[in-house]
């Protein structure tokens, strides 16, 4: 935070305050309901196997494909894969456990006073409709670097959002809580970007902690 030489300048340069969804305004909760409770039961259902059994399988299954392609954030390609139906109407099923951090609601609140609100999340759209359901009206720009890029959260996914916002780099503030993809990567390309560490684990003492931190920096007195 030093790095900028007065607050007043942070705030005068910021048009778009760029956030990442998963782990930064909503849990995990409803991901890992989706890949390791929904699936796995419907899997030792469709194949009659008990639930231990499936979810050992369908790990497996899930490290044979892995985190660099593309179909590892696809819900239709397991559900089809596994003869399991279709995969909307099952995460339908699932919104209820979709979870806000508690400073969620009221940094959108405040910031969407001043700023531009804006999503860059490695989600694919299918969890973003339903992840982002109750704020989704506070963005004016939501960005799925899986869905609308086909890439991870890059610097090249960094840039071509500034250009499709139409903004400057510096003019944008982004957090989330991957170092790598949330802070690094927009980082190189002359984001001001802020490494959100809620659990203090990161060892990153310039991590933020929570969200309201950031607002107090981008709209305290
Ligand atoms: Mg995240």
């Amino acid at each position: 935070m030093l790095q900028f030489q007065s607050m007043t300048a942070l705030k005068d340069a910021v048009k778009v305050v760029s956030f990442d969804v998963e782990g930064t305004m909503v849990t995990t909760d409803f991901s890992y309901a989706i890949w390791f409770e929904m699936i796995p039961q419907r899997y030792a259902q469709r194949y009659g196997l008990a639930i231990e059994e499936a979810i050992r399988k369908i790990r497996k299954e899930y490290d044979s494909v892995g985190d660099q392609r593309l179909e590892w954030y696809d819900v239709q390609y397991w559900f089809t894969r596994f003869d399991l139906g279709r995969a909307d109407i099952a995460m339908e099923e699932l919104q209820n456990r979709v979870n806000y951090y508690p400073d969620t609601k009221d940094v959108l609140e405040k910031l969407g006073k001043r700023y531009k609100l804006s999503v860059a999340s490695g989600s694919p759209r299918p969890f973003l409709k339903h992840l982002l359901r109750d704020v989704e009206h506070k963005f004016s720009s939501i960005f799925s670097s899986t869905s609308d890029f086909k890439k991870v959260k890059t610097a090249d996914f960094y840039r071509e959002i500034c250009s499709r916002l139409g903004v400057e780099a510096d003019q944008v503030v982004h957090i989330g809580d991957n170092k790598q993809f949330d802070f690094l990567e927009p980082a190189t390309v002359g984001i001001r970007a802020f490494h959100l560490d809620r659990e203090g684990k990161s060892g990153n003492a310039a991590a933020l902690r929570n969200l309201a931190q950031l607002a107090d920096l981008l709209d305290g007195r």
